[in-house]
């Protein structure tokens, strides 16, 4: 039985981590939930998992909450102590990292600290702060699982592999909803378009993130962190069935790749009960059905986010954490319709444009480039709205 805790269990990964928990009782066992505002959903879970602590991200939540799951047997507790709290949790072995964004960071850092190994889709983590996540993991001898469909692909495909073997490392992507959209067409844009994602659902940030193609950017850097390898051995190909979902190709010239149909219910159960396999309920790939597989490069012009994460993490260390915040800003500017979309790539340069990159030697240092890097998009987002 593993005592799992989700971090994020109202979001999209958060919720499909819970069918994978509901269909295995016998497997797993839920000890802590948290989440952010969705507070009824949050007690619909805590009725049906009975998990010993929950926490919401706002203090001020918690008597509603409590209200809401009177009578029943569970701790709750609220802000940053009580997510930190929760993610540290005694029983605890495994604690599903979903939050969204650079959120993430201290409760999966506290989790690391505790003991706890992570099962990670909060690929914004490694984004910000790589180089620290990675020597956590290493000096608490945690194990790390990827979520992040494309990264279990890798992951899996390295499986019996030397890293010396390995020469180069293939993600594929979508291309998102605008992958056939002219790129003078897509200063007009809406928010609606940008959320119909042809493959994939997903939370929102993440969606516009694929239509910018910045998730690719920050799934290059996350690759990096989790793979040890270098970014010039990290390509990416356009492959808009997503049906084949990343792969490794090694010195001898062979390519070994994953394939599945689309549900991030495989990556998800994969991290969970590694290195064994449960039922998913996923419909298996039938190849006789699925014509036409295309791979192609990305056109780094339309897709500036692309070329800005590369930039990012060759700036290194605060770079990248800086980048993200931008994305971040942004993107939740681009949502309540403020900008438009090509702004968001120009609100994520300019932001870096401004910002030196310096050493980051712990994780209060990464919350503060993070800082500083919200507080200049946002003045960057109001400059360009006035
Ligand atoms: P989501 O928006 O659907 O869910 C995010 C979760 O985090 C929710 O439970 C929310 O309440 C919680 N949350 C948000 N802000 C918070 C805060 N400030 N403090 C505490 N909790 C907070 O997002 P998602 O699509 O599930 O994505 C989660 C992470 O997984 C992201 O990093 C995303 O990039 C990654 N990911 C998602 C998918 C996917 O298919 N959805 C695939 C690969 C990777
Ligand atoms: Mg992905």
């Amino acid at each position: 039985m593993k005592q799992l805790t989700i971090l994020g269990s109202t979001g999209s990964i958060g919720v499909s981590t819970l069918e994978i928990v509901a269909a295995h009782p016998d497997r797993f066992r839920i000890i802590g939930l948290t989440a952010g505002r969705n507070i009824e959903l949050l007690a619909a879970q805590i009725k049906q998992f009975s998990p010993r602590i929950v926490a919401v991200a706002l203090k001020e939540d918690v008597p509603r909450l409590e209200r809401l799951c009177s009578g029943m047997d569970v701790k709750i507790v609220g802000g940053v102590e009580g997510l930190i709290e929760t993610a540290t949790a005694e029983e605890t072995q495994m604690v599903v990292a979903a939050i969204v964004g650079a959120a993430g960071l201290v409760p999966t850092a506290a989790a690391i600290c505790a003991g706890k190994d992570i099962a990670l889709a909060n690929k914004e983590i490694l984004v910000t702060a790589g180089h620290l996540f990675m020597e956590m993991i290493s000096t608490h001898g945690v194990k790390l699982y990827p979520v992040d469909s494309e990264h279990s692909a890798i992951f899996q495909s390295l499986e019996g592999h030397r890293n010396e073997d390995i020469s180069k490392i293939i993600l594929t992507a979508s291309g998102g909803p605008f992958l056939n959209t002219p790129l003078d067409q897509l200063s007009g844009v809406t928010v609606r378009d940008a959320l119909n994602h042809p493959n994939w659902s997903m939370g929102k940030k993440i969606t516009i993130d694929s239509a910018t193609m910045m998730n690719k950017g920050l799934e290059v850097i996350e690759a990096h962190w989790l793979f040890n390898a270098p970014m010039e051995k990290i390509d990416i190909n356009i492959h808009p069935q997503s049906i084949l979902h990343s792969m490794v190709e090694y010195v001898d010239g062979c390519v070994i790749a994953q394939l599945g149909t689309p549900d991030m219910k495989a990556p998800i159960a994969y991290a969970l009960s590694y290195p064994e396999r449960v039922a998913t309920g996923i419909q298996p790939l039938d190849l006789t059905t699925v014509s036409g597989l295309t791979f192609f490069k990305p056109d780094l012009e339309k897709f500036r986010c692309l070329s800005l994460a590369y930039r990012a993490i060759q700036e290194g260390e605060s770079m990248p954490a800086v980048m993200n915040a931008a994305n971040e800003i942004a993107v939740e500017a681009f949502l309540e319709g403020r900008i438009g979309f090509l702004q968001i790539a120009q609100i994520i340069e300019s932001t870096m444009d401004a910002h030196q990159a310096h050493d980051l030697h712990s994780i209060e240092e990464v919350l503060h480039a993070d800082q500083w890097g919200r507080t200049t998009a946002r003045e960057i987002s109001k400059r360009l709205t006035n």
